[in-house]
């Protein structure tokens, strides 16, 4: 499908891969096991411009746009998911004070972030409040010219190596979601803790944990968007984001299709590959149709972005579908492989546990189901 992109796609398209490869590929498998944060990798991914791809260069971004997020996402995930995943959530920071913040906000933070600098992380959920984000309970209270800000966030992607966070509290409870506040919060300030970290089942590279915000006192200029309008601000960032994450989950779907490949070709039995029988073949070919069908409902929702035409709806089919291609193209690799399929030594056991949660974070596929068929009923 290579004929759909520009010669800047094409040329990032290539890039990646060779970088994924050459440096992720070595590392990814004990990264998973030992859950090793990449820090180095997210050091050299930010040299070459894949921290913020698709923010201006007047920031330090790489100025391209969000096919090229896209697909960076996609060759990212080819060989680690997890690293996908951090970088995924590290934009999403980047995006809402692109999209949401202040001149001097801006200046402030886009640069330390689009350098890769600083690392930014989203904090929304709470325990109570996972897909039902505005029964959200940390609270924001003026006291002079701050804001002293009290709750806990859970399953905080970065939450234990982030610089910058992006906190939403209720600022008028009564009002529910329209008296939610987005802030900006810098991980020094006194009452801003990272408190337990989760022990995952995939994307375990990736740090997943509390943020504890206890009389965390920030400047009022620290507040980022209008006054009870965080709640349009946290889901302004989703259709950019769910496209990111479709991509991630395309990028395990095509680890899972390639090596599956290798080794239907490899293994004999019955005195022949395996890939020469037609229950095989059958599997190998279902798997690149719905990888290729993923693909294009993941390439319109970028393109379209790119266009500035709405597109949640776009965004929402695609990161249903490719999270479920994910899913269906790393347990069919698992039986391609057989018992081989079933143990660490090969990645294709690692590819489908990081499929998994595709199908839960930026919102989960019974979410996704609901925003589609809340457009379709308009
Ligand atoms: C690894 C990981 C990283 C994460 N990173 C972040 C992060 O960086 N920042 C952040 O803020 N959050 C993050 N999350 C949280 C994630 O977005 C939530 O887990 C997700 O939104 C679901 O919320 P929940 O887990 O509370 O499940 P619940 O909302 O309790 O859902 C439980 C089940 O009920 C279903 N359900 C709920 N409501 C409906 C409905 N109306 N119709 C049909 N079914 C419904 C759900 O689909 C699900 O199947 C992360 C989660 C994980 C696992």
């Amino acid at each position: 499908m290579d004929y759909l992109l520009t010669e800047e796609q094409k040329m990032l398209k290539e890039m990646v891969a060779n970088f994924s490869r050459a440096k992720i590929k070595p590392v990814a498998g004990e990264h998973d096991e030992k859950k090793i944060f990449p820090a180095e990798l997210i050091k050299e991914l930010s040299a070459l411009g894949l921290l913020a791809v698709a923010y201006p260069e007047e920031y330090g971004g790489a100025g391209m746009d969000n096919v090229c997020y896209f697909i960076a996402m996609e060759g990212i995930s080819r060989h680690c998911a997890a690293t996908a995943v951090i970088i995924s959530v590290h934009t999403l920071c980047i995006d809402l004070i692109h999209r949401f913040g202040n001149k001097r906000q801006k200046k402030k933070y886009l640069p330390d972030l689009c350098a890769g600098r600083k690392l930014g992380c989203f904090c929304l959920t709470e325990s109570q409040a996972g897909s039902d984000a505005a029964a959200l309970k940390t609270s924001a209270k003026r006291q002079g010219d701050n804001w002293v800000l009290n709750g806990t966030k859970q399953f905080i992607t970065n939450a234990a190596q982030a610089d910058i966070a992006i906190v939403f509290a209720s600022t008028d409870p009564a009002a529910h979601k329209d008296g939610i506040t987005a802030f900006i919060v810098e991980k020094d300030t006194s009452g801003y803790h990272v408190g337990k970290l989760e022990d995952k089942l995939g994307v375990r590279a990736s740090s997943t944990a509390e943020i504890i915000l206890d009389d965390c006192i920030i400047p009022e200029e620290y507040q980022l968007g209008e006054l009870n309008k965080g709640f349009k601000i946290a889901l302004g960032g989703l259709s950019g984001s769910r496209i990111g994450i479709a991509g991630q989950a395309l990028g395990i779907a095509r680890g899972a299709i390639e090596d599956s490949v290798s080794y239907a070709k490899e293994r004999v039995q019955f005195g022949r590959p395996i890939a020469e029988f037609q229950g095989i073949k059958w599997y190998l070919a279902q798997m690149q149709t719905e990888y290729e069908a993923a693909w294009l409902l993941t390439y319109r929702a970028a393109r379209m972005e790119d266009l500035k035409l709405p597109c949640v709806m776009e965004a929402s089919i695609a990161k249903l579908k490719a999270s479920e291609v994910a899913e269906f193209c790393t347990s069919k690799a698992i039986q391609i492989h057989g018992g081989y399929g079933y143990i660490k030594e090969f990645d294709v056991e690692r590819y489908f546990r990081d499929a998994r949660v595709t199908q839960i974070y930026e919102g989960t596929s019974e979410i996704q189901r609901e925003v589609i068929a809340k457009y379709m009923l308009k």
